[in-house]
């Protein structure tokens, strides 16, 4: 018999490779490390069956055999359990378990004898298929909630693939039952499936990587955006929603308006309690704000103990009544710190934009000064300019 080892030789040693790669994800992100961990079984399962297969008439039949079909098996286990894990869905160990369990007595009973071969395909290829299925359904939900439709069955789709290949392969060996099915002997259709098979595992890797790196990077890129103190978005993150609304307001002038709310005498607090107290005061207004806000209005952590509000689609009638309702409400309750419930005032400034404005920086400097002008007159209050 002709056989085809080598291409599964160098399948094997790359799945190996892949393996080494996942290793190196587990020990740089702490954060995914289980999921990583299984991904370097998937790797490291394939690459077993995909050598043990290669050694088919030289490695001892139940090696070559049963075992390479069991490492396969495991292998797709260990994704199910990864992508569940990813995902911090329901564990579905109990399944997981019964599929192992039914994967191996049947291995056991049909046996590594070439007369079997036929049904063993067919029970093997059930197995994975039936283990790639539902690793598809326990996470499709969360995935196309996290990435958007798109992304999530581009990810399923390669895991799907897989599916379907081995299926292919069960349904052509089950209308044409022959001992020469073995995978390694080289009839027409055997070297077409092994690469297709290579090149739709190395999909897999790269669409679950991919997966893992996307959540890195939103999760990178959302901390890059944010105020560690308070959660608000930071003044870079404003910079960029403030240059949006601003070129809309230039093309439609549709009114916006802007302001700057400042805490009354916070370095008394400070002074007074200590910084951490300080700290609770700002993450309590902060919180305080953003839950009044309207859905469509903005809030950031400008700088120290001052926070700026963007109002799209606000004139100045409707931001002064929003502010007015905001310096009532930060007034009329204390904050309630680790020192005892604090009495705290606000100072807002605020302004709208002016078709004569040239930069979005002169709505910020008029709002600025009318703040200033508030902290003039006595603070706990708004004023507009
Ligand atoms: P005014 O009513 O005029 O605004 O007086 P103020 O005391 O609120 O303003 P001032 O600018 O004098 O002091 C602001 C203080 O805010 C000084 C600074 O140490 C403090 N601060 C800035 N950032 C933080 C922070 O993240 N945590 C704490 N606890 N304090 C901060
Ligand atoms: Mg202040
Ligand atoms: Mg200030």
């Amino acid at each position: 018999m002709e056989t085809i080892a080598p291409l599964f030789i160098s399948t094997g040693l790359t799945q190996a490779l892949y393996a080494m790669g996942w290793t190196m994800v587990a020990a740089l992100l702490r954060e995914h490390r289980r999921t990583a961990w299984h991904f370097v079984g998937f790797c490291g399962f394939h690459a077993a069956a995909l050598l043990l297969m290669a050694g088919r008439g030289s490695v001892e039949p139940w090696w070559s055999v049963t075992g390479s079909n069991l490492c396969l098996i495991a292998s797709y286990l260990m994704v199910w359990r990864g992508v569940t894990a990813f995902f911090a869905l329901e564990d579905q160990t109990r399944e997981r378990r019964l599929v192992g369990l039914a994967a191996v007595l049947a291995s056991l009973w049909i046996g590594p004898e070439s007369e079997h071969t036929p049904w063993r395909v067919v029970v093997v290829s059930a197995v994975v298929v039936w283990t790639i299925v539902r690793s598809v359904m326990a996470v499709h939900h969360a995935l196309k909630h996290e990435f958007g439709a798109r992304l999530a069955w581009a990810i399923d789709g390669t895991a799907l693939l897989m599916a379907v290949l081995l299926s292919l392969r069960a349904l052509r060996v089950l209308l044409a039952p022959s001992p020469d099915t073995d995978i390694v002997s080289t009839t027409a259709a055997h070297p077409s499936f092994a690469y297709a098979a290579q090149i739709v595992s190395a999909f897999i890797n790269f669409a679950y990587g991919g997966m893992l790196m996307a959540r890195v990077m939103r999760r990178l890129d959302a901390l890059s955006r944010t105020d560690g103190l308070t959660g608000l978005l930071n003044r870079r993150a404003m910079g960029e929603v403030l240059r949006d609304e601003w070129s809309r307001f230039q093309r439609h002038r549709s009114p916006m308006s802007v302001a700057l709310i400042d805490i009354d005498h916070f370095k008394a607090v400070n002074d007074t309690h200590g910084h951490d107290v300080g700290d609770q005061v700002l993450q309590h207004v902060a919180h305080r704000l953003q839950t009044h806000v309207r859905p469509n209005d903005r809030l950031s952590r400008h700088g120290g103990e001052e926070f700026l509000l963007l109002m799209p689609s606000t004139d100045a009638a409707g931001a002064q009544r929003a502010c007015q309702r905001l310096c009532h409400l930060i007034a009329s309750t204390p904050v309630s710190t680790t020192a005892g419930p604090l009495p705290i005032t606000v100072s807002i400034g605020l302004t709208s934009a002016r078709p004569s404005d040239e930069r979005i920086d002169t709505v910020l400097i008029r709002a600025d000064q009318a703040l200033y002008a508030c902290k003039r007159s006595g603070r706990n209050r708004v004023m507009a300019l």
